[in-house]
């Protein structure tokens, strides 16, 4: 199956083993192994990404870019086949070969309040380093992807159009949500605030969307698929959701669901050891915004996916987006019970 593929990129499939690797969710990963070097073969997966030539033209304008103004950082853009190209288009897709950062890790669940210092440190880098770069000279690879003004206008949109079963369901939720309306006009604050930039953010903040070392040290950040222009808040607020709360979103036991303290202070020390000369006086007053600002609007989209009848995310069983709305609308408790202090 892959003979094709590997050919276009002068590799001879009779000197190299494919095997599927990872636990990405979105894309098809594989590691290529030949004699030589060893790569990551990706088929970018369309139903999430419509336009995979917007992402090959995004890294490519970002390599560009770094290739002048920070040639030490470590940043894994697909190598060119024979034809030149870094994205190859077959009947059975669109293919991208990365080289495999060798002696790297990654991990599915934190482990230690290190490695999540370690993981703010690199996306705070990432950031960091392309601070130079004209962010909205990037493709908008998924629209609207943190836009919380109008997933709140599709949460409202899904209410008015539910079955009158599952609307009755999801009452408590509903209204906990629209109390906390506050959090959607604060995003509308910042948007509108003209010292708070829109920046290259990488959008996808997952833990093992950062490979390390054998040490444990922080190496790189890769799936650079989400980069897009965005608002600092993105990042640091996705990493406050994964990473605060030992369980996921798929917990259904929430007595399970708390906040650890040390693992804000680690994401806050990683993150501003880096962007801590970067970020302007405005965007650090939205620090611990970024928290709830991220888990709403997950809270959110799991509600009105629930609304809709499981459209978007599927269900695996019957009330599994239900369930995963009120997971987060319990992390988003706790959270806020502890806002003023995670500060401190
Ligand atoms: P997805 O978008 O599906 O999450 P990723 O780009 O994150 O795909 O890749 C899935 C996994 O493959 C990563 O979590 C990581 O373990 C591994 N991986 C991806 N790129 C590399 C690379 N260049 N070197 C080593 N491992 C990698
Ligand atoms: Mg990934
Ligand atoms: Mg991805």
């Amino acid at each position: 199956m892959f003979e094709n593929i590997l050919r276009i990129y002068g590799l001879n499939p009779d000197e190299t083993n494919v095997q599927q690797f990872g636990d990405g969710l979105i894309n098809h990963t594989w590691k290529v192994e030949t004699k030589k070097e060893n790569y990551i073969l990706q088929k970018v997966n369309t139903e999430v990404f419509k336009k995979p030539v917007d992402i090959d033209e995004n890294l490519t304008m970002l390599r560009n870019y770094l290739s002048k103004a920070n040639p030490e950082y470590l940043f894994i853009s697909p190598v060119s086949a024979s034809n030149g190209q870094s994205l190859i288009h077959t009947d059975a897709g669109y293919y991208r070969l990365f080289p495999f950062v060798d002696g790297s890790t990654s991990v599915n669940a934190l482990t230690s309040k290190d490695e999540a210092y370690e993981a703010a440190k690199q996306f705070g880098k990432f950031s960091k380093i392309l601070a130079g770069f004209k962010a909205e000279e990037l493709n908008i690879t998924i629209p609207n992807f943190h836009n919380l003004i109008l997933r709140y206008e599709q949460f409202t949109e899904a209410c008015r159009n539910s079955s009158s079963e599952r609307l009755e369901k999801a009452t408590e939720c509903i209204n906990f949500i629209n109390e906390h309306q506050d959090i959607v006009n604060t995003y509308r604050e910042i948007i509108s605030n003209k010292n708070i930039p829109l920046r290259v953010i990488h959008h996808d903040t997952k833990i093992n969307n950062v490979l390390f070392d054998g040490q444990n040290k922080g190496l790189c950040v890769i799936d650079l698929d989400t980069v897009m222009p965005g608002y600092f808040i993105s990042d640091v607020g996705d990493m406050m959701r994964t990473y605060l709360c030992p369980a996921t979103e798929e917990e259904t036991d929430f007595s399970k669901i708390h906040i650890r303290k040390e693992f804000f202070k680690a994401i806050y020390d990683g993150y501003m050891e880096e962007m801590a000369t970067v970020l302007t006086d405005d965007e650090k007053q939205y620090f611990n915004y970024a928290g709830k600002f991220i888990i709403y609007m997950q809270a959110i989209r799991f509600l009105a996916d629930y609304l809709q009848n499981d459209v978007y995310y599927g269900a695996k069983y019957e009330d599994h987006n239900f369930n995963r709305a009120k997971n987060q609308i319990v992390l988003l408790q706790a959270y806020l019970k502890l806002e003023k202090e995670l500060m401190n």
